[in-house]
Formats: structure tokens, sequence, C-alpha cells
């Protein structure tokens, strides 16, 4: 408990305190109710501020003016404990809710616990302690055992077992040494290492997190926003509805029926309905079960960036996969060289210098194919022509590197190579060399995802793939897709998506899973993007709605379950509180519940509303 929430306790049992006694107490008159108004004024003194400045702002109709309504009325008719009790579970109901919220924020920053504090810097052979922001790119930065990775780098000394568990909710550790990147947010378990940083604290894995993690409640979900409007109308409704409830009836006793009017009576009622129809538990309940749902998920390594993009992924019905890299390792062994004009190892040469300086699955693999270290200075104009290859001049020579579209477009020709696999044909000097092929693994969970999305409800899986056609069709029938479109450029992966969206209807949403590299423009066309691989790819990150901490496809499916969950909860609480509220508007109408029983309803169903949202936290372990 914070020390707001720890004065509000107070001034709650005080409150109760003088009003159990005040009612055993036998006085009368204005001493009754002089003393009456101490407890009402301690509860309730800033509800009336806040009402009283709403009427000033113009905005009268809010939670504040109906409970200042409702107990001043109750007090002006002589019922003072009922206006002070009141008044008094109304705190506690808003204590409660706040504790709550505060509790469900607090666990999402546990969960999220990966904010370092320091990183250890070496000078002069002692450790120093500084804060992470001030540490510059390039610095060397030590990390014990236990501690947090401050700052995003490569290893250059020493060898561990990660943590990763608060990233990605995978509870394995995992082995890292030498030369190995290393993210942010990971904790160091076994061994000490020297770690080269290569990002800001500012650019680094766990802010770029930590900025997605508080600012996704900012991004409304269309139930928040109907609430909200809801809101709007509903209170006003209900005040006017009071307000009819209060005079109509006398008057028609009066003038109709020649009977007395019982203003009391009906003033009652209609105060007691105020109470009833105070639209606390909505208001707050369906923010908190987002908010939770978005923890929970964080929790499981799936960070969404707002709730209404849980939303959306809860009505996910096709799923389109890219391949390298989401479906596969992205990581190509070769497994032959044919019809080169040169010698393999040089050809392999040229081939990784060319590709030196690109961050495709496929330029990362040549070079570590070729596996010595690369003089850069022997390269210049790099272009990379996405979905194509890339061209460079090497020793002065023009080469080229790419499938047969970018052989194609050169004007060169080129031999076919008859073995499944990618194909790297390369170019030197305008003249074919050879072609690399090489071949990638798909991962390990890669079919069970795409099972795990038909169990979820998603009728229709699709992979869009830029590598060749006999590749991209031996993947897709050995993991299960539905459909399979492949030699598409990245503007092509768009056209598909639309067509794609425009198949569907609009209650049915697409869903696009990629690696964010060559894929970003398709990211934020579909319905709803989803990055793999947030251990690197930045693009990706800024792209997608939702985020997988780390690269297994079958967190789609978990992240699909995760959005479900909430949204029923949602709708549980919505219907839930409208339909309590509907009955005890009724049985308040008809003067069979009175403010007592009103109350109860409202603080209860608040309660029972917030603890259900809070089931939204909880996800399990699949
Ligand atoms: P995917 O859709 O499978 O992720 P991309 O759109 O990234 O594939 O690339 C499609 C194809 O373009 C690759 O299969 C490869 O043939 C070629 N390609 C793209 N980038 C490169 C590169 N840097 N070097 C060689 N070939 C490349
Ligand atoms: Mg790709």
């Amino acid at each position: 408990m914070n020390k707001k929430q720890r004065k509000m306790l107070i001034r709650i049992l005080i409150a109760a305190a003088l009003m159990i006694l005040l009612s055993l107490l036998p006085i009368d008159g204005y001493l009754r109710f002089g003393l009456f108004m101490i407890p009402y004024l301690v509860i309730g003194y800033d509800i009336l501020k806040k009402a009283w400045k709403g009427i000033r702002n113009r905005q009268v109709f809010d939670e504040n003016f109906l409970m200042a309504v409702a107990t001043l009325g109750a007090i002006l008719l002589g019922d003072y404990s009922e206006g002070v009790a009141v008044m008094l579970f109304y705190q506690i109901g808003e204590l409660f809710q706040s504790y709550a919220v505060g509790r469900s924020r607090r666990n999402i920053s546990d969960l999220m616990d990966i904010r370092p504090d320091y990183a250890n810097v070496e000078t002069g052979g002692k450790l120093e302690k500084v804060d992470p922001d001030e540490v510059e790119i390039g610095s060397v930065i030590i990390v014990q055992p236990g501690e947090k990775v401050p700052i995003d780098g490569i290893i250059i000394e020493g060898k561990t077992a990660l943590n990763t568990s608060a990233l990605t909710g995978e509870s394995l550790p995992r082995d890292a040494s030498e030369g190995d990147e290393i993210i942010s947010g990971c904790i160091n378990m076994t061994g000490l290492i020297r770690v080269r940083t290569t990002k800001e604290f500012g650019e680094s894995t766990v802010s770029k997190i930590l900025e997605l993690v508080e600012n996704s409640s900012s991004r409304k979900s269309k139930s928040e926003n109907f609430i909200s409007k809801f809101a709007r109308y509903y209170t006003p409704a209900v005040c006017y509805g009071a307000l009819a409830l209060a005079i109509l009836p006398p008057l028609v006793r009066m003038g109709f029926m020649g009977l007395s009017p019982e203003w009391g009576d009906w003033i009652y009622r209609a105060l007691t309905f105020l109470v009833i129809s105070c639209p606390c538990a909505l208001v707050i309940s369906i923010p908190l079960s987002f908010f939770a749902g978005i923890g929970g998920a964080s929790n499981a390594g799936v960070l969404v960036k707002g709730s209404n993009y849980l939303e959306t992924l809860s009505q996910v019905k096709c799923v389109v996969f890219d391949k390298t890299g989401t479906m596969t390792q992205g990581v190509f062994e070769v497994s032959g060289v044919h019809h080169s004009s040169i010698d393999e190892a040089q050809l392999l040469e040229y081939a990784a210098l060319a590709e030196s300086a690109s961050s495709h699955p496929i330029s990362k693999s040549l070079q570590r194919a070729y596996g010595k270290s690369i003089d850069r200075t022997r390269v210049t104009d790099i272009e990379e022509i996405s979905g194509n290859g890339v061209t460079a001049t090497v020793d002065g020579k023009p080469v080229a590197a790419g499938n047969a579209k970018l052989m194609n477009r050169l004007g060169i020709s080129y031999k076919e190579c008859h073995h499944v696999g990618t194909v790297v044909h390369i170019a030197i000097d305008g003249a074919y060399a050879g072609h690399i092929l090489i071949s990638d693994l798909v991962k390990p969970t890669a079919k069970e995802s795409i099972q795990s999305l038909k169990k979820a409800g998603v009728t229709k899986t699709v992979m869009l793939t830029g590598d060749s056609r006999p590749v991209a069709e031996q993947v897709a029938s050995e993991l299960g897709f539905d459909e399979v479109y492949s030699e598409l450029l990245p503007a092509d992966k768009v056209a598909k998506v639309e067509e794609l969206l425009a198949e569907k209807s609009d209650k049915q949403k697409l869903a696009f899973v990629g690696d964010g590299i060559n894929d970003a423009p398709v990211l934020s066309r579909a319905d709803i993007g989803i990055a793999m691989g947030a251990m690197g790819s930045d693009a990706a990150i800024e792209a997608a709605d939702v985020v997988l901490m780390d690269d297994d496809p079958l967190k789609v499916a978990k992240a699909i379950r995760i959005s479900r969950k909430c949204l029923r909860i949602v709708y549980q609480n919505i219907y839930f509180a409208i339909g309590v509220k509907a009955i005890c508007l009724v049985l308040g109408a008809l003067g069979i519940a009175n403010m007592w029983m009103a109350i109860f309803a409202d603080v209860g169903v608040m309660i029972l509303a917030v603890l259900n949202a809070i089931r939204a936290l909880f996800v399990k372990k699949l």
C-alpha cells in the first residue's frame, strides 16, 4: 500500500467508527445532523470537491457527481447514516480498485524486471559501477554472475549461461561464449563475461521493451473506447432518469389519482437508483483486464503494443508467414558449389565479400561459410536489391550475388540448379561464375506451430517467400501450410497480403508474421503485424504491433490464445456488470432495493469484476 492508500484506509476506519458510535447515541435534531456531518466530511470531502469542480468545469456527470447527489440527498431526507455509509462503501471500493491496479502494474514491472541499475566498467584494474546511460558504444563492460546484462553487445571474453526468461518466457538457460551477440535484459548466471557494447543504453533491447510496455496502455481498444463513450451518455441518462423518478410519480399520484404524493419516498427511490447506476465496475475493470492481459503476454515473451492489438489478435482467422528466418532458422549451410569457372574457395570468397554489408540471413551465412575475416577495403559500391541479391565491386571487379531474378536483371545467362535448395548465382566481371547451393533448416517447432494455430481456430495459414518455388513448396508441404506463394519481391508480398485481406470478411483478421528483414512493409499492412526475433532486428520492433521475444513460431498461437482469454474476461465483465446493474435498477425503481443493497451491489460487482480482470495476468504455460 502506498501513502495515499494508507491515508484513505485511516479515513475509512475513522469514519466507520464514528458512524457506528453516532448511530448508537440517543441524539436528535440539529445536534444529530451536525455530528453526522463529521464522518460524512471525513470520508467524502474529496468526492464533494471533485463533484463541485466538475460542475464548475461543465463536466457535470461523473461518478463523483452521482455519489455527491445521492449522499447529500439521503442526508437532506434525514437518512444520515445511509448518506455516510454510501460514501464509505464507495471509498472502500475505490481503495480496493487503486490497490488492484497498483498490484497489477507492479506485477507487470516485476515480470518485466529487466531494467538494469548499473553497468560495470573497468578502470585501472578496478570495477566501477556507472549509469548505463553513460556507457558509450564500443566500450567494454563486465557482467558478473548474477547480474543483469545492461546493454546490447558482443561477448569478447568469457563463457556463461544466460537466463532469458524475463524476455522470452523461456526457462531453459542459453549458453553463450566469445563472439556471441548478447542482449540486455538477460541475467548472467554462471561465468564472468566481458562485453563490447554495440548500442547505447537507450537503443538497447531492454530500453525498447520498457518503452513499449509503458506506452502500451495509451493505445486503446475498441471495447475501451466503447466504455468511455458509454459512460459519457450513460451517466447523464441515469441522472435524468433519477430526476424523472423523483418528480413524475408523485405528480401523477397527486394530479390523476388524488393520492398523497409521498415525495420523500420517491426521492429516496431516485437516490437509490443513482447509487445503483454508478458505472464504476465497468469503467475500471475493462482497462484493467487489458492491462493484465498485456502483462500476462509479456510474461510469456509476447509483447503487445496496445490493447487495440490484443483485441485484433483475438479475431485472427488467417495467419500469413514469411519463410526465411520465420519458419526456418535462416542459418544456411553451403551444400554445394556448381558450375564454378574459378576455384570453389575463391568463388565463396567473392560471394562473401560482396555480401559483407548485408544483414540478410543468406549474407550472414555466406560470410560464415567463408570463415575468414573480411577485409572491407576490398569492397566498394555495395548495393542490395531486396528480393534479388547484392551487387558490389570487389578488387575492382563488379560482382553480383543473388537469385535468377538478379541474373535476368543484369542480362547474364546462368545455369539452372537441379537440386532443391536456395541458389545464389555469382557473376564476376559481367560473366557467369557459377552458383552456390545453400540450404536452410526449418525451426524445430515450426510444424507444431501450424498445428496449434489450427487448434486455436485459425482457418487459413499461408506462406509467402522470395525464395524459389521448389524450396517453398517443399517447406510448405512439410509444415502443413494451406497455401504457399513463392518468388515474391517485397512489394509482391504486400500485394499478396492485400489480396488475402480483400478475400475475407471484415470481422476476420489477418496476421502477418515476419522477421522484419525485407518484410517491414507487409508487417504494417496486415491487420496485425507480428515480428519474430526481437533478438536483433530493430526494423521489426518498429513496424510490428506484436513482438515475439524469441524466434519461436509457436508463440503466435500462444499470443492468440492469450488475447482470446483476455477478451473473454472483458466480455464477461461487461455482461456481468451491466446485468446486475439492470436488475438492481429495476428493483430500485420499484422500491424493493434500498440504498444499502444498492451500495453492496455496486461494490460487490466491482470487486468481482476486478478480481476477474486480474485473471488475465496469468498465462498457462503451454
Ligand atoms: P523470404 O521471403 O524467404 O524471407 P527474401 O525476400 O528476404 O526471402 O529474399 C528472397 C530471395 O532473394 C532469397 O531467397 C534470395 O534468393 C534472394 N536474396 C535476397 N537477399 C539476398 C542476398 N543478400 N544475397 C543473396 N540473395 C538474396
Ligand atoms: Mg525474410
